[in-house]
């Protein structure tokens, strides 16, 4: 029997890249699809030798053809830092609108599952908290984060239309802020700007007076999430994240802990709209799909660590 087929948007990605893997140990054939604005092959180029690897250079917000069978379409493609989000508003909105609506249409023709990476950012700046599924958030539509929340909002609505009108099989993941190895070194989110400056001994950069909230969880802990939600029979939108929650200055310090690094902190601005408080409260997650996070945080950011001292020797090598 020929193998299960499976396209990842945003495939080159961090979390993409991580699916791909997954998806191949599982025995599935892996169709990674990507434009690689945000993206980058260094992140699969180690698949690039397995037959049941394939690599697709395409924006998804275009026709998506794919022949053959398809067994699921993840749909991980989009921006997904704020600094990204300033850079790229457009591509940002047309990704979680236009090509969520390919996706969408393509697992739709080809009866195949589809899967959404949806965020916690649906919550806005939260008045909820720990944000529980059922809270419809804060979210300001006209300011510079908008461009990614709205377009995510939009990404679900879209996809329980499909679900309601068209019958797709679909599965929505609210995804909390995660970390590890493969996150871009200056994609300016907390971790890699924190570990990038700590490692070359620059003043780590805290957004306002730090006292805002983040729950971090490491990537290995969110895929077995997500492969169990894939797998569960739950339509409506569920949370993976890790709730162990800190403030930002507590992260920031924990990086310099971790790495020894003599740096200090260097207080900043906070930009427009930045979410005071997050925690998922992943209790659905725990009783629908047995699922909780593993991985310590110290562990986490330490196997981080070798992956970001890998990348930046490599940067200055090539310098
Ligand atoms: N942050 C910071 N310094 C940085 C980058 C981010 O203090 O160099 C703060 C940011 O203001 C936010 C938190 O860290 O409060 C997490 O930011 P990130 O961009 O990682 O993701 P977000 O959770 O805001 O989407």
């Amino acid at each position: 029997m020929s193998k299960p087929r499976v396209l990842i948007t945003g495939g080159a990605g961090f979390l993409g890249s991580h699916l791909c893997d997954r998806f191949l140990a599982d025995g599935y054939e892996v169709i990674c699809m990507d434009n690689l604005i945000t993206g980058d092959l260094r992140n699969v180029e180690h698949l690039f030798a397995d037959a049941d690897f394939h690599f697709h250079h395409q924006d998804v917000t275009e026709f998506i053809h794919i022949s053959g069978r398809l067994d699921v379409v993840m749909h991980f493609a989009s921006p997904a830092s704020p600094i990204d989000y300033l850079e790229l508003p457009i591509q940002t909105l047309k990704v979680g609108s236009l090509g969520t609506h390919k996706a969408l249409g393509l697992a739709h023709a080809k009866g195949a599952r589809f899967f959404l990476a949806s965020t916690s950012e649906c919550y806005g700046d939260p008045l909820v908290h720990p944000q529980r599924e059922d809270y419809w958030g804060n979210v300001n539509p006209v300011g510079p984060r908008g461009v990614y929340d709205e377009a995510k909002r939009f990404a679900e609505a879209m996809t329980m239309a499909y679900h309601r009108y068209h019958g797709v099989d679909t599965r929505i993941v609210r995804i909390f802020n995660t970390y590890g190895p493969r996150m871009r070194l200056n994609d300016g989110r907390a971790l890699p700007a924190f570990m990038s400056q700590a490692l070359r001994g620059d003043d780590l950069t805290v957004f306002g007076d730090g006292s805002q909230t983040r729950s971090f969880c490491y990537v290995d802990d969110l895929v077995e999430g997500i492969w169990r939600l894939l797998h569960s029979d739950e339509v409506m939108p569920t949370n993976v994240g890790n709730p162990n929650e800190m403030t930002i200055l507590q992260f920031a310090e924990k990086v310099l802990a971790l790495t020894g690094s003599k740096s200090k902190i260097d207080f900043r601005p906070l930009p427009q709209d930045d979410p005071k408080v997050r925690q998922p409260d992943i209790t659905k997650a725990r009783k629908l799909l047995g699922w909780e996070p593993k991985v310590p945080l110290e562990e986490g950011l330490r196997r981080t660590l070798e992956y970001f001292r890998e990348r930046m020797g490599a940067v200055a090598v090539a310098r």
